[in-house]
């Protein structure tokens, strides 16, 4: 654990908890990520999330999908596998007679961490599973974001206090639904907003922006210094959501993990902006490995 208050995240400070594969790994004991993500809108937002876990050294990504979507997924991800889910709605790819079924299955796939969010859409049907889902696999924990996170805001008081062992990563607008606040409040007062995000929802709390801010339900506040503008591009929340889910995953540190993520995240949009600053939140999953690289080798 990191003992100090409001502190700038280093390389150094983070090397010691990059994960490392040992000499006997295989995919499973590397650490398996599930994925509760994407709708027939924004299916992309789970393929982005899955390439970010696997950037990140996850050993295996589990994403439940009905047979359509999981066919259009191979052709983009082989990598990923895709447990089927039975659909009845046209908006969604789960509903909520599914999300205990999904969550056993998350237990028995022998998942370490979960990314639930991004690409779902939202309606009064996605609340009640994300309730369903967030409940199911709550021993398992991980990353809550995007759509998720907007589904918890509109019942936020429900959720007071109840989200230990998850990590949530809004940017303004999600975090100002989530304190019923505004993003203009939530921009002038980042530091107060992060603070009271983790102190409510008794969770690890990740405001994205420049400068993203990370702090633990005590109190303690981290600031990472990497990433830029070339940064600010369609899916590039999702792909962080799968970093930090994979890292999860291989060490169990919630903390540390949303630092480490964060971290590497900004540093491979920094190393790509060194040659272009337009980029694609793809071109961010896979420059993980060398940001990795480069905060290792120091
Ligand atoms: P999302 O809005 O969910 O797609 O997340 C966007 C990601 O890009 C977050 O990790 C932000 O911190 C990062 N990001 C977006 N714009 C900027 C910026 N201007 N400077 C630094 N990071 C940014
Ligand atoms: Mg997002």
């Amino acid at each position: 654990p990191f003992p100090i208050k409001d502190i700038l995240i280093t390389p150094h400070l983070i090397s010691e908890h990059l994960p490392e594969r040992n000499p006997d790994v295989h995919k499973i004991s590397a650490g398996v990520v599930g994925v509760i993500a994407g709708s027939p809108s924004m299916l992309g937002a789970g393929i982005l999330a899955s390439l970010g876990a696997y950037g990140a050294g996850a050993g295996m990504v589990v994403w439940p999908l009905p047979f359509s979507a999981a066919s259009l997924v191979k052709i983009h991800l082989p990598e990923v596998v895709t447990p089927l889910v039975e659909s009845t709605q046209a908006q969604h790819y789960y509903t909520p007679s599914v999300a205990e079924f999904l969550g056993k299955s998350f237990v028995e796939r022998k998942c370490r961490s979960l990314i639930i969010g991004p690409g779902l859409g939202v309606s009064p049907a996605m609340s009640f599973f994300v309730e369903k889902i967030v409940q199911a696999s709550s021993h398992i924990g991980g990353v809550i974001d995007a759509d998720a996170l907007n589904c918890i805001a509109g019942e936020r008081q429900l959720w007071k206090g109840k989200l230990s062992g998850w990590i949530i990563t809004p940017h303004h607008g999600e975090a100002a639904r989530l304190l019923g606040s505004s993003p203009k409040e939530v921009a002038e007062n980042r530091f107060e907003a992060v603070k009271q995000l983790a102190d409510y929802f008794q969770c690890i709390a990740v405001l994205k922006g420049p400068a993203t801010l990370i702090a633990d339900p005590s109190g303690n506040i981290f600031v990472n210094p990497t990433g830029g503008p070339e940064l600010a591009t369609a899916g590039s929340g999702d792909v962080l959501s799968g970093v930090i889910a994979g890292i999860l995953a291989q060490t169990g540190k919630h903390l540390e993990s949303a630092i480490c993520g964060v971290f590497l995240h900004g540093l491979a949009g920094d190393m790509l902006a060194r040659n272009k600053k337009e980029i694609t939140a793809k071109e961010i999953a896979y420059q993980i490995p060398a940001a990795k690289k480069v905060v290792r080798d120091g």
